[in-house]
């Protein structure tokens, strides 16, 4: 049973219009059997089982046929049917896909809604009162996408569509998945040849940096490591594989081996590790710790791997293997607020220097099963939520969402078009460290267990990477910019000049290239805004007589002329600052 009829959220609407795309699909095509077709975040889908793929004219005459079947403003009628009726009525549909649904209805009641002359579905509701209500859609793509996302299964066409109450919202959504649409980082890697994932010898989900994308991965990795040894961290290095034996005492081996590369070599099993908390532990593991070692706050940029299908893969963001900035704080039960505060303190300072400055924020409870005392799980909660508090943040409580093992906040940033990256985690544990039988000596001489903190600020710097780019559409800030500066003699006679002043940069570690081209200058400056490099100089005799430079910045053009000196002071000033 459903909430009332006249339900109007957003969800019904998109809902109720992926009936009416159904039955528009129906109509076109008597013979294509029905999936599902719920309302997701940004809209709604349908799964069709259709031999011939859908192409984009298919899509523009649903469309039509929807239009029709709208200002048709046929109402939506529920009926109730005994779950043996239904099953009679489907096969007769032949709609394969509902029947098997029914099956796996456990009431004998199953309620199904009417449309139009003879379009049927299998569904428990809300939707509107009738078609009429929907004022506002478009049909977006298509996927191919597994019956009930089993790859063994039948693969269907799922057509993606939006809704919303009024064309104006609509029209400023397809707006920004417009933007979207031409900042996908997917098609900004190779274009500014930053990176690539689609070489067929080498498999799916894999990356490849090249060199632009590769000083970026540096830079960021600097960045780190010199955060993280300025707030107290140690730096560790970890194997890439370890015997299955510690993957079995961590419990990834019983709860995650899905996820897992293992191999065998000389009858031993090994894992090519997915995480980087086993490694840390045994660090911690290595001689006996007192009190006084605590809080002990170890860091690596860890690569991991794990095995994701090939179907949910997705450009930087969902890969096979990618490099997490994980840390782990081993510390006391009475440390553990005051390292929490440190840490969200950590990612606000953080992304902050990378221009991110809104941010979503969850914090995840204890769920129904758990383990750790009851009071464990009180202070640690609290611990997390005083953190946010006192920074001032705004965050959601996921209600029973925690794992098992611990509460823990998830923190996404917010790009320029409000699309959000999920990048910081800092989760409590008191199972791992309980399963590998971590202690330290405390003060009054006894054994106790220490709270382990697991922590990641940007999370997977392929991700962290892939919002850097679409959030700054390619135009990277100038600390972050792989190329800062490129130089550009106006001919053969300054090319001497100008390699003296691209040397001058690199003494001052600024990142710059000169472009010796045999090309006109106005084709050298426009390959400077294309390969978005934040600033060029151009030298011609009378800079190289002058000794200085004249100087454009992106997106600025011209912005005068220094000396040699004044620019290198000038630039180093705005790296250091960090302004975009
Ligand atoms: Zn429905
Ligand atoms: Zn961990």
């Amino acid at each position: 049973m459903g909430p009332p009829e006249n339900n109007m959220d957003l969800d019904t609407l998109r809902h109720s219009c992926s009936h009416v795309m159904a039955e528009a699909v129906k109509q076109l095509w008597p013979k294509v059997k029905l999936g599902i077709g719920p309302s997701i975040e940004d809209g709604f889908y349908y799964d069709f089982d259709k031999k011939e793929p859908f192409t984009d004219e298919d899509l523009a005459r649903i469309e039509q046929k929807m239009r029709e079947i709208i200002s048709k403003n046929e109402p939506f009628i529920r009926e109730e049917l005994s779950k043996k009726d239904a099953l009679n009525l489907f096969k007769k549909l032949k709609e394969d896909y509902k029947i098997e649904l029914i099956r796996e209805i456990p009431e004998d009641k199953v309620s199904i809604y009417k449309t139009g002359k003879d379009f049927i579905d299998l569904c428990r509701g809300p939707h509107v009162e009738s078609t009429g209500k929907i004022k506002a859609f478009k049909l977006l793509s298509v996927a191919g996408a597994y019956w009930h996302g089993i790859e063994t299964n039948p693969m269907l066409q799922r057509i993606y569509g939006t809704c919303f109450e009024t064309q104006k919202e609509l029209d400023e959504y397809l707006k920004n998945l417009e933007q979207a649409r031409l900042r996908d980082h997917r098609k900004l890697g190779p274009q500014l040849e930053f990176f690539d994932i689609y070489h067929e010898e080498a498999g799916a989900g894999l990356v490849f940096y090249h060199p632009k994308g590769a000083a970026l991965r540096t830079i960021i990795e600097d960045y780190e490591k010199e955060e993280h040894l300025k707030r107290g961290y140690q730096l560790v290095i970890t194997p890439h594989i370890m015997q299955a034996e510690l993957w079995k005492t961590s419990g990834h081996y019983e709860y995650y081996k899905d996820n897992m590369y293992t191999f065998k070599t000389e009858d031993k099993e090994f894992v090519l590790k997915p995480m980087n908390c086993p490694g840390h532990i045994l660090i911690y593991k290595s001689k006996i710790r007192s009190y006084r070692d605590l809080p002990l706050r170890i860091f690596e940029l860890g690569t991991v791997y794990r095995n994701e299908k090939a179907g949910v893969l997705h450009g930087l963001l969902r890969v096979r293997g990618f490099t997490q900035d994980d840390a782990h704080i081993f510390c006391t039960p009475g440390q553990l607020v005051q390292e929490i505060h440190q840490v969200i303190e950590f990612v606000v300072d953080t992304m902050k220097d990378f221009g991110f400055s809104d941010m979503a924020i969850e914090l995840s409870t204890r769920p129904e099963k758990y383990i750790g005392s009851q009071t464990d799980w009180q202070e640690a909660t609290a611990a997390l939520e005083s953190a946010l508090k006192e920074k001032n943040l705004n965050y959601e409580i996921n209600a029973g969402e925690g794992a098992f093992y611990g509460p823990k906040i998830d923190i996404k940033l917010k790009d320029a078009l409000k699309r959000k990256w999920q990048c910081a985690t800092i989760q409590c544990d008191f199972a791992l460290p309980k399963r590998f039988n971590l202690g330290y000596v405390d003060s009054d001489g006894k054994e106790r267990q220490p709270v382990m903190l697991h922590r990641v600020i940007l999370g997977s710097l392929e991700r962290f990477i892939g919002a850097l780019l679409e959030h700054y559409n390619g135009e990277l800030p100038l600390w972050l910019a792989p190329v800062q500066v490129l130089v550009i003699p106006i001919k053969d006679s300054v090319s001497e000049y100008g390699t003296k002043i691209k040397q001058a940069l690199e003494d001052n570690s600024i990142r710059a290239k000169i472009d010796n081209r045999n090309e006109t200058l106005d084709k050298k400056i426009r390959n400077a805004e294309l390969d978005k490099i934040p600033y060029s100089v151009v030298v011609g005799e009378r800079e190289a007589k002058a000794g200085n430079v004249s100087i454009r910045r992106k997106g600025k053009g011209d912005i005068g002329t220094l000396s040699i000196e004044e620019f290198i002071k000038k630039i180093k000033g705005e790296i250091e600052s960090k302004l975009t």
